[in-house]
Formats: C-alpha cells, structure tokens, sequence
C-alpha cells in the first residue's frame, strides 16, 4: 500500500500526452490545445485603424484644421490630407495614409469648416498601426496554448475556421456488478441500481470529454478478462468501477494481471478509495476504482482527473486546494488520511454528516473534499483546513 503524494506522483508520471491531432471548427474548439504553432495568415489590424471617435489630422504648427470629409467604421475611402487638413473619423475605420494622428472628439471645437484641436499630438497619436496585434507569417498563438473564449475569439479575428487541436481521449468507463441493474428494471430482492457509469459519465462531460463509451460486466473472471481485452485495445483511458477489492469475486485485479497491465499502484492508504488501481498497456491508462460510488467518485477527482489533464499535455494537472475555516468538528478514527465531502463557501468550510464510502446523499450536495491528512486526528471549528475545490 502506497500514500497519496506518492500515488499522485506516479499517475502524473505514467499519463502521457495524446500526440495525436484532429481538426475543430472554431465553435467547437473550445478547451482543446493546439497542436502546433498556429501562424496568423493577416496582418491585425489588416489597415491602419483609428483607435477613438475624433478627427484624423495631417498635423501641422497650427491648432486649426480644414474639414475635408468623413470616414466610418467599414468605409474604404483614401482621401488625400494635405499638411493642415483633416477628415472626421470613427473608432475601426480606416486612418488615409496621409493622415498621420486622430485627435478624439472631445478635444476638438468644430465651426463651419474648420476644427481647433485643444493641443498639439505626436505623429501616430490614437492610430493602431497594421500588423500591432499580429503580423502575417509570424505565431499568432503556440503550440499547447489552450483555447479559452478569448483565444477563440483572438483566433476569428484572424479569420480563421478550423484549427488543428490535440485529440482528446476516448474514454470507456466499464461497471462491474452482478447486483447492479440499469433504471427502468424492476429492483428485485438483492439488486441495486447501477449508478457509477451516469456519474462518472457525466463527471466527464462536465470536463468537456465527450467520447465515452459504456460497458458492464457480470462478476465472472472469463467475461472480465475479454471485456478489458477489448477496452483496452481499443481505447485511450479505462475506468473500471468495482471488482477491484479482495473479495472472492471480484475479478478485475487478475484479468488486468492476465491482460500483462503494467501495475504502477494498486491500494492507496487513504479513505475512501484503499482498493484503487492504476496501470498502463502500451498507450492506454487504466484506472480500477472501487465500486462504493462515492470512493469511485473521489478516486475520480483526486486521480484520474490528473491523468485527463497529462494527456490533455496541460500544465495545471491537478484541482485547485485552498485554505479554509472549518465550520464544523469532524473527529478521524484510524490512520489513514481522509476526504471529506463538505460544502465550501466564501472562505468558510463545512463538512457534511455521513461520509461513508457508499454514500451518494452527502456526496450529491458537497461541491468541495476536506482533505484531512494521516497525522491529523480531529479538526475544531475554527481550524484552518485544506480544501479541493470540485469542478461541479
Ligand atoms: P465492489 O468494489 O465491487 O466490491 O463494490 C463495492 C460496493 O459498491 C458494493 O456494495 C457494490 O454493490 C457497490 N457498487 C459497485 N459498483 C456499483 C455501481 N456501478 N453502482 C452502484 N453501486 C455499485
Ligand atoms: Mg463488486
């Protein structure tokens, strides 16, 4: 058995980037990296462009100007200024080469046909040069940058379409389980409903992977081991809920042996999650969580989520921990260290009532883990706590 600091070194060790590249349009590009230096085909701004509402002057000693025209936004007009003429002018059209600054509005007296600006201006005052933000041919963005809203919006401002990105993985999530059956089944003697693969599912959704498939397994060592088989051939990230814990039938654990899985860890010395798994077979991770569902989930955030995030090449790969006051007494029986569903607000931190390893109610209302560590055996109120925020 193995400490947590060094499980989560190991899954950031062995989660390696996928290198492999697919094309989005724009609208869809939303969170992906890119996948390699993504050069600007114009210059941006294309045309020298007038930063204020004002006048575009070709400056001169005097602080009185001729009127000689107009330009808006999205004209494409290129009247010629003579030392001591200027044209009105809006913010985004373009300046005529021979004018050489814009005074703003606010600062000019017009009479008739003339302007008096308040003062003299250098050349280039209020004029956004071409080429300012990006000049064609040079890197607009790099390689890896990942693409928020702003670099969404950067990137069609430069025209662009469609940009080659780093391929998210394709995901299969399998459940183990002979008690385990689908909402819409009758819940006979014995039975529960199946809940992990929808939670898991849709913990990933919520992190923008969307290629997920589903799969079960009854509790039977032949049916476990050529269901991983074909998982893992054909998929980028495992996750296997359940099967993994010492009881006589769970299987998971020796199917994986069978399957020559390379073992970097299996049974974390923490709570919940003891019985977890981590592995690779060529280019694929393989996760085994307990099949408790709230150990699965936590499993999920506090390791499998860095393994998304490494092969996503990110360089923030784990969730953000704070500082907290705790609102509550929680008291730590045994040694191992533990997550606790709490509920985080304003600097404040409240841990939840039930916090057993097959407790989904807690789990359902909490939006942060309380992490206690081995040496800590009670928190007062008051106390400062560390806390992993939960992306919900
Ligand atoms: P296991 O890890 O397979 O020993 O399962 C531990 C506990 O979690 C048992 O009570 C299971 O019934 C429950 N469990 C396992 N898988 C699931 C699942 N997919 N949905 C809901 N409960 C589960
Ligand atoms: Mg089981």
């Amino acid at each position: 058995m193995i400490g947590i600091v060094e499980a989560i070194e190991l899954v950031k060790t062995h989660s390696k980037p996928i290198t492999k590249e697919t094309h989005k349009s724009l609208e869809k590009a939303g969170r992906y990296s890119l996948y390699k230096n993504f050069v600007s085909p114009i210059n941006m701004p294309p045309f020298r462009q007038s930063a204020m509402d004002g006048y575009a002057l070709c400056l001169h000693d005097s602080l009185t100007y001729q009127l000689i025209g107009e330009i808006k936004a999205g004209d494409s007009l290129q009247p010629t200024l003579k030392k001591g003429e200027a044209v009105r002018i809006f913010t985004g059209a373009p300046v005529p080469d021979t004018a050489n600054a814009v005074m703003m509005q606010e600062k000019v007296t017009v009479t008739d046909s003339q302007i008096i600006v308040e003062f003299q201006i250098d050349t280039n005052h209020n004029i956004r040069p071409v080429g300012e933000q990006v000049k064609k041919g040079d890197v607009a963005l790099k390689k890896g940058t990942k693409l928020t809203p702003a670099a969404i919006g950067y990137l069609s401002s430069l025209g662009i379409q469609e940009v080659p990105v780093f391929k998210k993985p394709n995901i299969a999530i399998v459940t183990t389980g002979n008690e385990l059956v689908e909402a819409g089944q009758q819940l006979t003697y014995g039975k529960i409903y199946e809940s992990n693969s929808k939670m898991l599912q849709n913990a990933l959704y919520n992190l923008r992977f969307y290629d997920v498939s589903l799969h079960k397994v009854e509790d039977d060592f032949d049916r476990t081991k050529s269901k991983l088989d074909e998982v893992i051939n054909h998929t980028d990230l495992v996750i296997i809920s359940g099967g993994i814990s010492v009881g006589d039938y769970d299987f998971v654990g020796k199917a994986l042996e069978e399957l020559h899985v390379e073992e970097h860890f299996y049974k974390v010395k923490q709570k919940p999650g003891k019985p977890l798994f981590f592995g690779t077979k060529n280019n694929t991770h393989i996760f085994a969580l307990p099949g408790n569902p709230a150990a699965a989930l936590t499993c999920f955030y506090v390791y499998v989520y860095i393994a998304l995030q490494k092969m996503m090449d990110a360089s923030v790969v784990e969730l953000p921990r704070i500082k907290a006051k705790s609102l509550t007494k929680f008291i730590k029986h045994g040694d191992r260290p533990q997550f606790l569903k709490a509920v985080y607000n304003d600097g404040e931190v409240e841990i939840l009532e039930g916090q057993s390893s097959a407790m989904l109610q807690t789990f359902a209302l909490s939006n942060a883990l309380v992490y206690m560590p081995e040496d800590h055996s009670n928190i007062e109120i008051g106390d400062s706590v560390e806390v992993i925020l939960l992306p919900v």
